[in-house]
């Protein structure tokens, strides 16, 4: 039996996309900061195609090995293990490689070709090559960050993919998504949407990232959960944004005036 799909609230045209994306087989790239609903668009699409899942958060030391896979000791053994590139191409699930800019270079020679004509990937420990399953489909995320400290993706690997941009949804949708999450009062909703706002304008504060869905989901479930809103702002909004002692008390006198 299916399970129940998760909750996705569509900003625009994201879902058709994605669906003709899918049809295509060509691989899909979702840019945009963190926290703004990539991963859960995509557990969304992968339930609403029947399709598995299998995501992986790369980080600096992602390396091609731990997506195609490696040989391993097993007692007097050597055995090989597929990794879970090699199993999403064999077995036609939908891989999602979240962050894609953060992993080694050797992964972005990996996946080369997987997204265009051959779709087909090469294992050099094994000197084979497999072709994808003709469900397969690479789903990538990259966080273009206009600010320092970002990695970037080359034009060369971004022109292999459909691409959309994710950004904080609309006043009204981020309400409804606060509500669906968490259950809380739409008066309360609208109160911490309408701060987000606010911290999202202030551009000179000069904050890496800004106010995500993500955080006000978070400060929703603790004001649900009991604990007194001043607060849990405080500590699920304005702490995460900044280490600086100034900023963080301004934003603190900013929230108390709008909760
Ligand atoms: P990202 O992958 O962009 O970092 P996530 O998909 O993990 O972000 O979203 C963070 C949280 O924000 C989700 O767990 C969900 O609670 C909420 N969220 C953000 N956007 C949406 C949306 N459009 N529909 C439903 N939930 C959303």
């Amino acid at each position: 039996m299916k399970s129940e799909a998760p909750y996705y609230k569509a900003s625009g045209k994201e879902v058709e996309v994605f669906e003709h994306t899918y049809k295509n087989k060509i691989p899909f790239l979702l840019k945009g900061p963190t926290g703004t609903g990539k991963s859960r668009f995509i557990e969304f699409m992968s339930h609403k195609l029947d399709k598995k899942l299998i995501t992986i958060s790369c980080h600096e030391e992602t390396s091609s090995t731990d997506l195609i896979g490696r040989y391993i000791i097993k007692g007097a053994e050597t055995i090989w293990v597929d990794g879970p590139l090699t199993i999403a191409v064999k077995d036609g699930a939908i891989i999602y490689l979240d962050e894609i800019a953060e992993a080694r270079p050797d992964v972005i020679v990996a996946i080369h070709s997987l997204t265009d004509h051959r779709r087909e990937l090469f294992i050099d420990k094994l000197g084979e090559t497999i072709k994808a399953h003709e469900d397969f489909m690479l789903v990538a995320s990259f966080n273009p960050g206009y600010q320092r400290g970002f990695k970037e993706l080359k034009p060369s690997t971004r022109q292999r993919f459909v691409a959309t941009t994710f950004d904080y949804p609309d006043a009204k949708i981020e309400a409804e998504i606060l509500i669906n999450e968490t259950d809380i009062e739409l008066d309360i909703a609208k109160k911490l949407v309408n701060i987000a706002t606010k911290i999202r304008n202030l551009t000179e504060l000069g904050l890496t990232e800004t106010v995500s869905t993500r955080l006000l989901v978070d400060a929703a479930k603790l004001i649900h959960s009991g604990l007194p809103k001043r607060l849990s702002v405080h500590v699920a909004v304005v702490e995460p944004l900044s280490d600086d002692f100034e900023v963080i008390e301004a934003l603190k006198d900013l929230c108390d005036l709008m909760i």
